[in-house]
């Protein structure tokens, strides 16, 4: 079997990994690369094999930079199945039709101010091309819920393990067959598990990771925090009561860029128990992001999925975990700009998550310079993202072309992350059974570097890689 890595290798986006194995060919994620538009144009615009070789994709999960060139995939001849969990297939779709939108938009706004028609830029693919692909969805259940595994060939079968890292994630468990069982080299079985991203042993709603109860003779495994422990989620009890009451004191403004997928339930769940238990007091909170509402009204229907503290908190109780008299769900671009009007305190979590697009641009860019105000950093920032720009307060920073200084105060919550961090990483490896061959993707390299030291030391002989885009190896 041959394992060509195809993207987030040393980096954390456009996750892509091709299993070679019998003449047949498997796409694990067909991720969408995020960061500088240039790049991202070039890398998300065409694939790095030909779409009608693939014979199938699995889906790790819903996040764009995991699903997002599957309608470049379909447009480009690609006629095999898709396969994922109930819970990522409702997702991706509008994962996918946001990102398409944000392409539109961001093409109208960035031809209207270019002069040469030559430069004009057009969005990689259309709601049409959306829609064609999530056609290809085969939905899976997790094998805890459906007992079976899904078979692609004679020689290659798959399940898919709860990975506790957003609604509907999995780690993908292959088995595949190798050699002719006549020959007297006879048949072998590789087993390969992609971890896709892997959440943490103590998230606000979902399990932690499930262990995987076969051998693993090949590991590829995210790593995004291979280098540092988050603090734990109770922690965001303290920072967020600090930051209201700042607010209420100043009446400002808190911004909480954030991903309209995971962190911004995990938000509203914290904030709602947290108001329930009189730990923080009760300011105005806006989710301005039309895709986390509609994102937030699948939860209710996978409840069961959910974690035991969050059933002990809520119980089964559809979707009242994420309605509360103080937050206002804002529908229409009015109700979002008439926000700028009203006086503080007030919270508004919008996205994207790495400010870079959406309804949180037009937030920072009224309220950045404004020391009254709060940027809190809910989730990872990738290189080159405005986002990471905030985070670092690199000042100016430009919004739509124009230069802002950042003279709000500027937070990070590290306790949100939905990642396994460096013990949470560390201790899934520990119980992978039989490992041989390790792999670390999703990741950037000073992080994969720390993280692929601290396994040599704990998993002496056990040959690791840290691949490069592009790079393959036989297993
Ligand atoms: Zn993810």
């Amino acid at each position: 079997m041959k394992i060509n890595f195809l993207g987030a290798d040393q980096n954390v986006t456009g996750s892509k990994h091709l299993i070679q194995t019998n003449g047949y060919n498997l796409l694990l994620d067909c991720g969408f690369y995020q960061g500088k538009r240039a790049d991202s144009n070039k890398l998300n615009s065409t694939l790095p094999f030909e779409a009608k070789d693939i014979n199938a994709v699995i889906l790790s999960h819903a996040h764009l930079d995991h699903c997002g060139t599957l309608p470049i995939l379909v447009k480009n001849g690609f006629e095999g199945k898709i396969y994922c969990t109930p819970a990522t297939a409702e997702i991706a779709k509008y994962i996918m039709l946001d990102a398409a939108e944000i392409q539109k938009q961001d093409a109208l706004y960035f031809n209207k101010h270019v002069e040469n028609p030559a430069d004009q830029i057009y969005p990689i693919y259309s709601e049409q091309d959306v829609l064609n692909a999530v056609k290809h969805f085969e939905t899976i259940d997790y094998f805890k819920h459906s007992n079976q595994w899904t078979v692609l060939n004679d020689n290659l079968r798959f399940k898919l393990y709860d990975a506790g890292h957003i609604l509907g994630s999995a780690i993908i468990y292959v088995e595949i067959k190798e050699g002719d069982p006549s020959a007297s080299s006879g048949q072998v079985i590789k087993t390969l598990a992609f971890t896709g991203d892997l959440g943490r042993d103590n998230s606000p709603i979902l399990p932690a990771p499930q262990y995987i109860e076969e051998d693993v003779h090949t590991l590829i495994t995210e790593c995004t925090y291979g280098d540092k422990n988050h603090n734990p989620i109770s922690d965001a009890t303290g920072n967020f009561r600090g930051a209201i009451t700042t607010v209420i004191k100043n009446k400002g403004k808190i911004i909480v860029p954030a991903f309209s997928l995971g962190r911004t339930q995990d938000i509203i769940y914290i904030l709602h128990k947290l108001i329930n238990q009189k730990a923080i007091p009760t300011i105005p909170i806006y989710i301005d992001s039309p895709l986390a509402e509609k994102i937030t009204d699948i939860f209710p229907k996978y409840v069961t999925d959910f974690n035991g503290n969050f059933q002990k908190d809520f119980g089964y109780r559809g979707a009242s975990p994420f309605l509360l008299n103080n937050i206002t769900y804002v529908r229409t671009i009015e109700e979002s700009k008439s926000l700028n009007n009203k006086p503080g305190p007030m919270m508004i979590i919008s996205a994207s998550g790495m400010c870079e697009g959406g309804r949180v641009l037009h937030h920072l860019k009224n309220n950045i310079e404004n020391p009254q105000n709060i940027i809190l950093i809910t989730g990872y920032q990738a290189e080159n993202t405005l986002g990471r720009k905030i985070q670092e307060n690199v000042s100016p920073i430009k919004i739509y072309g124009k230069e802002y200084n950042i003279r709000a105060q500027v937070k990070t919550l590290h306790e949100f992350s939905a990642h396994a961090d460096q013990n949470d990483l560390s201790s899934y490896i520990s119980h992978v059974k039989n490992l041989q061959k390790l792999f670390l993707v999703h990741t950037e390299l000073p992080q994969a570097t720390i993280f692929k030291d601290l396994m040599e030391k704990s998993h002496p002989g056990l040959p690791i890689e840290i691949p490069t885009m592009g790079q393959s190896f036989e297993v």
